[in-house]
């Protein structure tokens, strides 16, 4: 590699790693044309899949050069940095060299924009288009679309593309206009639009036509950046919401607004966002994708920020004691995911296991429910032991203690997700 392309390669890999939204979950493009890569189920860039598989995507800007100027960007055309910008045929290079290694296996390609939104986005569909056709490269593929490019490009990105993002960036209108002063939410919207049509389409033509065009199969995803604009976690997954149900959209990345600049619109260096709200945040939005938790239980007008100390499951729970203690033998599928310590693989086994026995606590502990935490929410077939007429009050406290003492046992390493 030139020393000049590996100077690119540093500077517009640096830029990229803000973007959080490249999960490539739920495609399964095939090696049908004796191609190279085969992207076929789910991952993260640089982290695990669901099924523990470690996945790596190339993760780079085109270009860092942009017309634009978002407070709260890197990129940003006011800010005093290095530029750069690759050729399309550099980043087809790229990807296929990588890739021949064993580096990746896929790309996740994002822009600044270079003169307008069209003109970038034509060089990003350029990028997937020859890594398809030229390359033969069935690799996973990840556009980040440029808002405001034509529905014809988006259209072009979706034949080759696995997933397309359009990213809301910051989760209010009023934090958006106040921030990204050059952008409109007209230009997120619409292409969003676009891409839920096509795809629903698509879906539908491919049930008749099996050689119709894949269009792309894992769908479109967005992400919002946390802690910039002064919002609450309720203004946050009020939004995440609204896209999830307006555009089908697989999933929504919450990342944390990292300080970059003395702008005073923006909050002051050095008050970067807990790794912890992001946490929860993730939490809230597994609730309302798997638990059939409505986004108005979990956050409303009388509690618009997540507790930082208990996860929102359980902070739910406490909230609404009325519905508890759930019997695990008699009650709706639906009911039991609202236990606290119990997740979805257990309520599904607990619903599956009580039709050929009455279950007792040594069948709960033996089908994996936290027990410490869900003791407090249900009855089964085996006397109460440990759980009395608790207050919501001392049902917390023992919970963090419980949490706290089992953290400090085993070194600080333990995260609890859903406890
Ligand atoms: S348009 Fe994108 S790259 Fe350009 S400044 Fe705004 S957020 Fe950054």
């Amino acid at each position: 590699m030139s020393e000049r392309l590996h100077e690119k390669l540093e500077i517009l890999a640096d830029a990229a790693k803000y973007d959080v939204s490249c999960s490539s979950s739920g495609s399964k493009r095939k090696n049908h044309n004796k191609g190279l890569g085969e992207a076929t189920g789910s991952g993260i860039c640089h982290t695990y899949t669901e099924d523990g598989r470690c996945v790596s995507l190339l993760k780079i800007l085109l270009t860092n050069h942009c017309i634009f100027d978002c407070a709260y960007c890197v990129t940003r055309k006011s800010n005093d940095i290095k530029r750069a910008a690759f050729t399309v045929q550099e980043v087809v290079d790229l990807t296929m060299n990588f890739y021949r290694r064993n580096y990746i296996e896929g790309l996740f390609l994002s822009s600044g924009i270079f003169k307008n939104a069209n003109y970038t986005m034509e060089r990003l569909v350029s990028v997937a288009k020859k890594l398809r056709t030229e390359n033969k490269f069935n690799g996973y593929i990840h556009l980040k679309t440029i808002p405001g490019a034509s529905d014809e490009l988006m259209h072009e990105a979706g034949l080759w593309a696995d997933r397309l993002s359009v990213n809301i960036e910051i989760p209010t209108e009023s934090g958006l206009k106040l921030l990204a002063p050059d952008k409109n939410i007209k230009d997120m919207i619409e292409p969003m639009t676009y891409l839920k049509k096509e795809i629903i389409r698509t879906k539908e033509e491919s049930k008749i036509f099996k050689s119709a065009p894949l269009f792309a199969p894992a769908g479109q995803s967005t992400q919002m950046i946390i802690g910039a604009s002064g919002e609450s976690d309720k203004d946050i997954m009020h939004t995440a919401n609204k896209f999830y149900k307006g555009f089908n959209l697989k999933r929504v990345y919450y990342s944390g607004y990292v300080p970059i600049s003395n702008d005073n619109r923006l909050p002051g260096l050095g008050s970067a966002v807990p790794v912890l709200r992001e946490n929860r945040l993730y939490q809230t939005d597994w609730l309302m994708r798997f638990y059939g938790f409505h986004v108005q239980e979990l956050l409303n007008d009388q509690f618009p920020n997540l507790d930082p100390e208990i996860d929102p499951k359980l902070s739910w729970a406490l909230r609404n004691m009325a519905f508890f203690p759930v019997d695990v033998n008699t009650a709706d599928l639906q009911l039991i995911l609202r236990v606290p310590g119990i997740g979805v693989q257990s309520a599904q086994k607990i619903v599956g296991a009580r039709r050929f026995n009455k279950l007792g606590w040594d069948h709960l502990k033996k089908i994996g429910i936290a027990l410490n935490r869900a003791k407090y929410f249900i009855t089964c077939n085996s006397p109460i032991t440990d759980r009395k007429d608790y207050t919501e009050a001392k049902i917390r406290q023992f919970i963090l203690n419980e949490s706290r003492s089992k953290f400090l046992t085993n070194g600080g390493q333990q995260y609890n997700l859903f406890g």
